[in-house]
């Protein structure tokens, strides 16, 4: 070992060279470094002699193979467990300024350690991709300016037969530096005169920071905010509380129905938090919503929004980033991936519809809990984070059981004087056609002629779910999932909710020849049922067959409002957000799915569904009245719904979890693996099993092949770990995963680790 001082090194590096042993270089002379490739680990790279250690956060460009690759600065060290020969230098600085600050940089590394991913795609994911590849972080204009020799050759009058130069010369001297969009404007064709000024080095041209507003302080503070109704008692007191929290960290829990006004709440919070010079982060679930809750913001607080969200352009999150990094948003508004948004002087974070799935990341390798990682930053930065919905998550309202969070409760709304009446159907009892079981159809009759609108909510789509042979009894299976085809009637398709395959709707049965059948329903047999018994009552259906964007969610809600529409029908998509006035039935068709799932979240999924449908029913002076259909009117958690609301459903539902060691009483994690072969992944996952060993306080559950195992081609399996105690998990996960690439089958399989899984499919 020997300590090399820096200027040295390079040359001293030809005597040590044969020393494969770790060595000690000078202080700081290797930047570790994060590159986005799927290694779990930072890459050492030299500092070039001279040059100033890059600062962490930064971007440099460095030589990988025989790429070059723009990577994020972690740390800077002066020792490599890499021999010094093999290290490579650096070969240029990005950023002057970091690109991920000290708080960002600490939540990236804090996320690469809990969910056990490698930072190089952590910080992949926090960043915009024209980051990643190179752009500059904030908003650039081109400049032109004049040089020494140009400004002498004019006095010379050396442009005397070159009017346009002269010109051109003569206008970057006196505006120096002269902006471009400028000189265009002035001088519309001055692109030939710039060449041959250019040529000749009487001018230049550098891109400059474009003027961006970062004042802060309460007098940049919007001055004429928009108008803000007095606020109930309870939205008062959860606005006090919240106002009283500001300057540190502390959970709070906004719980109350759509409609309720938290929002309300989070507005006038906000406007406290930007008073006091600082800004506020929003994270929502859905793009679908986020303009509502925008236009929101921008008519109370007429100050500009960064908002950010997977329908971006790759220019437009670019910009939006550059907004929220130069503090010019004072409120940065972004589904999942905003929790890694740069947001100075954060006074706050709000997370709306806390429990929504789409918080959470579960597709590709980086799983990670965006409301999670929010009371993580939170936390680090000292700022209330409130968790916002009319249904929290169980693990939620466990912490309020424990005392870790505060529960604000906002009442149901003024206008919406009675509860809406909970009834369940029994599917038994009753004839039932096309999905709707008499009292069902009973009910619609009733509410449209009583002048109230009426919504069908169903969580499938398509206009069956089964083709069937009523001869032989063949099914029209998908070739490459374990799962059958959907009947697309109107559209004459049959296709995969899985993995998309898509070919037409047979007339016969190809293995007999018979007469084929749809069996079951989705929304579409619904409207077509609906539209035959309900012929005078108008209809739109909204799920992701008929609404493909936004202009179309805005179409149909808006049909709705105004009362053109009478009945709706629609998935998942209709249960979220929408307020709506004149609902005085809701309806919701298939409550047995969530029931009897394997997943020990489908009950809470669909607890909150019901809950959230129900909330649209009975505004105004009428009452509510919503009837869920089910085989098992006798389940337990379905009877506590119905007497004891959500809250009655959440404690007996915790119970059930506490018995079985669930979450949130035990730490899960789920190694997924798929495979071309279902042996291959199997086979993976026992080698990683065996691997693990018999760890103490880690209970590890299976392999088993997935409850759909064949998915696209592909057999997926999982291996569930479980603990009661976080450290114990954790402590297994860190060495033992960075193993997992290295088993014999690794490279037949591709694999991934779900820390805190949301289900176990
Ligand atoms: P949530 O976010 O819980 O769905 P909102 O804040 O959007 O609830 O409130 C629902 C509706 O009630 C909105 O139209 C809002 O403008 C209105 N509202 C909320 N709070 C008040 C209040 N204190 N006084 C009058 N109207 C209110
Ligand atoms: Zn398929």
């Amino acid at each position: 070992m020997q300590v090399i001082t820096r200027g040295l090194d390079l040359r001293l590096t030809h005597l040590t060279r044969f020393a494969d042993i770790p060595q000690v270089i000078d202080l700081n002379n290797i930047s570790r470094i994060a590159l986005d490739v799927p290694l779990r680990r930072l890459f050492d790279y030299l500092i070039p002699v001279g040059a100033a250690a890059p600062p962490p956060g930064s971007r440099v460009r460095v030589p990988f193979g025989r790429r070059s690759l723009v990577g994020v600065v972690v740390e800077n060290a002066f020792e490599s467990s890499v021999p010094e020969a093999k290290l490579k230098p650096i070969s240029g600085l990005v950023d002057a300024v970091p690109v991920l600050d000290a708080a960002l940089l600490a939540l990236v590394r804090w996320a690469s350690d809990y969910y056990h991913h490698p930072i190089g795609e952590v910080i992949a994911s926090a960043l915009p991709k024209a980051l990643r590849a190179g752009a500059s972080p904030v908003a650039l204009e081109t400049v032109w300016r004049p040089t020494q020799s140009g400004r002498a050759a004019l006095a010379q009058g050396r442009l005397a037969r070159a009017p346009a130069q002269r010109q051109l010369l003569e206008w970057v001297i006196q505006h120096d530096p002269l902006r471009q969009d400028a000189l265009a404007l002035h001088l519309p064709r001055w692109r030939p005169a710039a060449t041959a000024l250019l040529k000749q080095d009487w001018i230049r041209c550098a891109a400059t920071a474009a003027h961006v507003h970062t004042d802060l302080g309460a007098s940049s503070a919007p001055a004429a905010p928009g108008i803000a109704p007095p606020l109930t008692p309870e939205q008062a007191q959860a606005v006090a509380c919240i106002g009283a929290a500001l300057g540190g960290f502390s959970t709070f829990v906004l719980h109350g129905l759509t409609g309720s006004g938290k929002t309300e709440v989070y507005l006038q919070v906000i406007q406290t938090v930007l008073a006091a010079g600082r800004r506020a982060l929003v994270l929502v679930p859905e793009i679908g919503l986020t303009p509502q809750l925008v236009r929101r913001f921008e008519e109370r607080f007429k100050t500009p929004l960064a908002v950010l969200h997977s329908a971006l352009t790759d220019g437009e999150r670019l910009g939006a980033w550059r907004n929220a990094a130069s503090g010019a948003a004072r409120i940065v508004v972004g589904t999942r991936s905003a929790v890694f948004a740069p947001v100075p002087e954060l006074g706050i974070i709000i997370v709306d519809e806390e429990h929504d799935a789409s918080l959470k990341q579960h597709e590709g390798g980086f799983h990670y809990s965006a409301r999670d990682l929010a009371l993580v930053r939170a936390q680090r930065a000292q700022v209330p984070v409130v968790l916002g919905s009319a249904t929290p998550s169980l693990e939620t309202l466990q912490n309020v059981v424990t005392g870790r969070y505060q529960r604000l409760a906002l009442p149901r709304r003024a206008d919406q004087a009675q509860p809406p009446r909970l009834a369940v159907v029994d599917l038994r009892g009753h004839a039932v056609a096309a999905g709707l079981a008499t009292p069902v159809v009973q009910a619609i009759e009733r509410h449209l002629a009583a002048d109230g609108q009426v919504l069908v909510y169903l969580n499938r789509r398509g206009y069956a779910p089964t083709l069937l042979c009523t001869a032989c009894g063949w099914v029209a299976p998908c070739a490459d999932c374990d799962a059958r085809l959907t009947v697309h009637q109107r559209s004459g398709r049959l296709r995969c909710h899985h993995c998309g395959a898509d070919s037409p709707l047979p007339k016969q049965c190809p293995q007999c020849g018979f007469e084929v059948r749809p069996v079951g329903q989705g929304t579409e047999r619904v409207e077509e049922r609906l539209r035959e018994l309900f012929a005078q009552a108008p209809l739109v259906r909204v799920d992701r067959d008929v609404v493909r964007g936004q202009g179309d969610m805005d179409a149909a809600m808006h049909s709705v409002n105004s009362g053109a529409a009478r009945i709706l029908v629609g998935t998942q998509m209709i249960t979220k957000g929408h307020d709506f006035q004149n609902m005085t039935l809701v309806v919701v068709l298939n409550a047995d799915q969530g029931l009897f799932s394997t997943d020990f979240r489908a009950a809470e999924r669909l607890a909150q569904t019901i809950v959230q449908v129900a909330g649209r029913a009975g505004r105004g002076s009428r009452a509510g009245e919503v009837l869920i259909q089910t085989a098992y009117p006798e389940h337990p958690l379905l009877q506590m719904l119905m007497s004891e609301g959500y809250d009655g459903f959440a404690r007996a539902a915790l119970a059930e979890r506490a018995a079985a060691a669930w979450p949130p009483f035990s730490r899960l994690a789920v190694v997924r693996a798929s495979a071309p072969s279902a042996r291959d992944a199997l086979d993976f996952l026992t080698a990683a099993r065996r691997l693990a060993g018999a760890p103490r306080g880690v209970k590890l559950l299976g392999p088993v092949p997935a409850a759909m195992a064949r998915r696209a081609g592909r057999y997926h399996s999982q291996l569930l770990l479980e603990s009661p105690d976080r450290n114990a998990l954790h402590r297994l996960l860190g060495a033992w995963i960075e193993q997992l690439g290295a088993l014999p089958g690794a490279h037949r399989v591709r694999w991934a680790l779900d820390v805190d899984p949301i289900d176990l499919f």
